[in-house]
């Protein structure tokens, strides 16, 4: 896996070491920011979380850096696939939580997954795939199938998208890791579908 992450950056590590796993840390490409390449880093699954329940993302108000810090080191989430099979039991049982709060979370959790395309798309954290970049896939292919069926000359010749994140969307479709990913938040339910264009 670091070897592959090494390639498909094509970045050398810096000196820095992630603080939860140990592993080098590389440059971003999304931002000026470092990055662990460890798939089970526990840090990158806590900064995924929060990314991916941000407003502009998939929207999980109540799912903060703490909760975040508490659902993964408790086990129970180790990516954002396995917030939709969270119980509001097992969150209501963690330390300061309570039924309440645990509702109104996976209510939420739940709401999330009518977010359209472009908003899933930028949620799942593939390099180079920023809002922008997501946005012009969902104009573009409208399914989450589409994009991933289109190959890499048709996605690079996408406005908007560019060569970078073509071949970043090829090489992430291409992990087993992530493909199953998907399968499982298609199984639970999450808008495959741009939203509709208003006229
Ligand atoms: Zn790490």
């Amino acid at each position: 896996m670091l070897k592959f992450l090494a390639k498909l950056f094509a970045a050398t590590p810096t000196d820095q070491v992630c603080a939860d796993c140990g592993s080098k840390l590389f440059p971003s490409p999304n931002s000026a920011a470092t990055y662990c390449p460890n798939p089970d880093c526990p840090a990158r699954v806590r900064r995924w979380l929060v990314h991916w329940a941000t407003p502009e993302v998939m929207n999980v108000p109540g799912l903060d850096a703490a909760l975040a810090e508490q659902l993964v080191s408790s086990g129970l989430i180790r990516d954002v696939g396995e917030l939709y099979t969270l119980q509001a039991a097992e969150v209501a049982a963690l330390p300061g939580r309570n039924p309440a709060t645990a509702e109104l979370l996976v209510t939420a959790i739940a709401t999330s997954k009518a977010r359209p395309l472009e908003h899933l798309l930028h949620g799942l954290e593939i390099p180079h795939v920023d809002a922008a970049v997501a946005q012009a896939l969902a104009r573009q292919f409208f399914r989450l199938d589409a994009v991933f069926s289109a190959g890499e000359p048709k996605l690079a010749a996408t406005p908007g998208v560019g060569p970078d994140a073509a071949r970043s969307l090829v090489r992430w479709y291409g992990d087993p890791v992530n493909r199953r990913l998907i399968e499982r938040l298609r199984k639970a339910g999450l808008n495959f579908y741009a939203q509709p264009e208003r006229s």
